[in-house]
């Protein structure tokens, strides 16, 4: 069970987290997250290419290990980085310190002032202890979960939900990975179409 809009209640209880950006722009952040995955995460580059879009890219730790050649592609394209975790912890069932050791290891590898917890889900304290250990660091959430991981969704219901939803300064959350392929493969370049044919831009966080 997930939400497509973040609900306010959680933006409430975290108010410290990022959910979105100012509304008063036609700007838009593209994430995408649990990558890099060969393939998927070159398909994502292109399509991004084809809009001249840049984009925020959470990643594994472990996955930038296991290919870091689509890593160095991310690089090179000119999108932002993000820190995702090492081990796509999640973190109401894993005590601090270990998901901040983590986070740690993720951090040698991206080096980055964004940090987004795996399934959205953290503890108070942990929030506590990043801002503590990366005074500068930004704890981004969204405000538009395209729903791309889930099976049971079809990419055209996949593609509404991310239209229906988005505003300026929306935080849109996709998946490079395996799993979200078939809904992304559809989604993606037709939200990008639609999105540019509206005014929008899209900017990195
Ligand atoms: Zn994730």
């Amino acid at each position: 069970m997930y939400l497509v809009k973040s609900p306010l209640l959680l933006k409430w209880y975290y108010p410290s987290l990022v959910w979105n950006k100012t509304r008063t722009d036609k700007v838009i952040y593209l994430t995408f997250d649990d990558g890099p995955i060969p393939d998927v995460t070159d398909f994502v580059l292109k399509t991004l290419k084809t809009f001249n879009a840049k984009a925020t890219f959470f990643c594994i730790g472990d996955n930038i290990i296991k290919h870091p050649a689509v890593f160095e592609r991310v690089v090179g394209a000119g999108h932002q980085l993000a820190n995702h975790t090492y081990n796509h912890l999640k973190g109401w069932k894993t005590d601090d310190q270990t998901y901040i050791e983590n986070i740690q290891l993720c951090q040698q590898l991206t080096q980055s002032h964004l940090f987004r917890p795996p399934y959205g889900r953290i503890k108070k304290s942990q929030v506590k202890r990043i801002k503590t250990l990366y005074p500068k660091i930004q704890i981004i959430m969204w405000d538009v979960l395209s729903g791309d991981f889930d099976l049971e969704l079809s990419p055209e219901n996949c593609y509404k939900n991310v239209i229906k939803h988005t505003n300026n300064g929306s935080i849109i959350v996709f998946h490079d990975s395996i799993k979200a392929f078939e809904r992304l493969q559809y989604t993606l370049p037709r939200a990008l179409k639609y999105f540019q044919q509206q005014g929008f831009t899209f900017a990195t966080l």
